[in-house]
């Protein structure tokens, strides 16, 4: 099949290079033309693990182009997807400038001799998006009779980090259209993706347009609500991940995002979440949970600094303190309302010497932080003359380094884990300071007994 993808980010590239990969004809259009001259070379311009080997295959073989120009790309294809950004603008709703924008410059491109084309949205967008979208491509044609459309929305489900894996072999594919033809061309276009036909959920526009923000609101709450049980396993001196371990075996709650740390991040969570409140709100509904968990996830990025607080002090001035992780989760370089950034701001405020470290983030943090910290190739690097250790992403090469390289580097052993990633009780017997989430009793230690070990120091196992 013909297919545009128009926006090339980590949505639109990855699904258009994967739509090639099962041999569709691929034109990728994007505004940016530095991006399209890399993309154009076989260069992934993000970090996303199976991309660019894949990328360079369809481009060599044919199957996938890419422009910055959509007219040229328009009239070869019969199904447009828009995978553009939907930023959150100043209230909090989805910024549909890019999608209208594009829907518009459609309607110019088509004409009597284009032909039937679907639009398929796949950008997360509030409800009704769909009849805007089509009623931006009707106002600006002159005999709509001559120009058959249909519009679909088909939200995007991916994971930064298995972006490939969970495009080509996908949970579920949700299509919303009323339109028979539309339903019969997105099924045969993803037909070679899916194991069962189950697993395709056909809907309305708008049901499949409230799923995404569903699931995305519904993951949301499951990680605000376990960073509120670790507040309370700090409080009560219970340990969250047995707590996490006991719920998680019941099949009706499930094991998976259970896990409390500094909050979630990212480009989806909490603009979806602002958004669907502002849906709410706007349509007579104050959404109650969504507000409470967005409120507890923006007090939960900064968890760790009342407990650093309480072991430097309120200044960190003279202080070296570094980071090891910065983007919003392991297994990508995208640092978008990543917990990093504020925590690496206040220390910086707080007057600390702040040397970081990212497996893959670093040249997106040059653009976040500039000269204000210092980077460091090698995570260990990172730890010379240190007066304590950050976590702030769980890559999975922080999670068994060598613990006696890192105490003979560091001035202070104390290590802040902004992600449960190491054990209380070995980290305590390798001579360690370690702070962490919920589980401050340090498996067993009965909290009065650890008010007596570390009373001045609230968190440090
Ligand atoms: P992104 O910012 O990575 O990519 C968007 C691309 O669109 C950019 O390359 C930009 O240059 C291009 N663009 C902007 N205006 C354009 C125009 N007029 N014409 C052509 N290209 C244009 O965004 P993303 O992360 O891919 O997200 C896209 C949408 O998908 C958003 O609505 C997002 O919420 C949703 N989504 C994202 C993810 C994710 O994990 N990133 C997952 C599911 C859904």
């Amino acid at each position: 099949m013909k297919v545009c993808v128009v926006g090339t980010g980590y949505v639109g590239l990855v699904l258009g290079v994967c739509l090639a990969e099962t041999g569709n004809d691929v034109i990728g259009v994007d505004i940016d033309p530095k991006k399209v001259a890399r993309l154009s070379k076989g260069e992934v311009p993000i970090y996303e693990p199976g991309l660019e080997e894949m990328l360079q295959r369809n481009l060599a073989e044919g199957r996938l182009r890419f422009t910055t120009d959509l007219a040229v790309a328009y009239p070869e294809c019969e199904l447009i997807f828009l995978a553009l950004p939907t930023p959150p603008g100043a209230d909090g709703s989805a910024d549909l400038q890019y999608v209208l924008g594009v829907a518009r410059q459609i309607g110019r491109l088509m004409n009597r001799q284009s032909g039937y084309k679907v639009i398929i949205n796949k950008s997360t967008v509030p409800v009704g998006t769909s009849d805007r979208v089509r009623d931006a491509i009707m106002s600006e044609l002159d005999r709509p009779d001559e120009c058959p459309f249909d519009v679909a929305s088909n939200p995007e489900f991916l994971k930064e980090g298995a972006a490939v894996q969970d495009c080509m072999v996908p949970d579920r594919v949700v299509i919303g259209t009323r339109s028979e033809r539309a339903q019969v061309l997105l099924k045969e276009l993803y037909q070679p993706f899916m194991r069962t036909d189950e697993r395709f959920l056909l809907m309305d526009e708008r049901s499949a347009e409230l799923t995404k923000y569903a699931a995305n609101a519904f993951l949301a709450t499951k990680i605000s609500f376990m960073n509120e049980m670790a507040t309370l396993c700090d409080l009560l001196g219970a340990d969250v991940d047995l707590v996490r371990k006991g719920i998680g075996s019941d099949d009706r709650i499930g094991a998976k995002f259970l896990f409390p740390g500094t909050g979630y991040g990212g480009s989806c969570f909490p603009k979806d979440v602002k958004a669907l409140l502002h849906t709410g709100r706007e349509s007579g509904h104050e959404p109650r949970i969504l507000a409470a968990v967005e409120a507890v996830n923006n007090e939960q990025k900064r968890v760790l600094l009342p407990k650093m607080e309480a072991f430097y002090g309120p200044s960190l001035v003279g202080k070296r303190i570094a980071v090891w992780g910065l983007a919003f989760k392991p297994k990508t370089d995208d640092m978008r309302e990543a917990p990093s950034i504020p925590v690496v701001q206040e220390l910086l405020r707080r007057g600390a010497e702040v040397h970081v470290h990212d497996p893959v983030a670093m040249e997106v943090a040059e653009g976040v932080f500039g000269e204000a910290v210092t980077y460091h190739e090698a995570n260990y690097d990172a730890l010379e003359g240190a007066d304590g250790l950050v976590v702030m992403t769980e890559w999975n090469e922080f999670r068994r380094p060598d613990f006696s390289r890192m105490k003979a580097l560091m001035r202070t052993p104390i290590i802040f884990d902004g992600r449960n990633i190491y054990d209380p009780k070995r980290m305590r017997d390798l001579g360690f300071d370690y702070v962490c989430i919920g589980r401050n009793t340090a498996h067993g230690l009965a909290p009065a007994a650890q008010s007596a070990a570390g009373a001045a120091q609230p968190g440090v196992a």
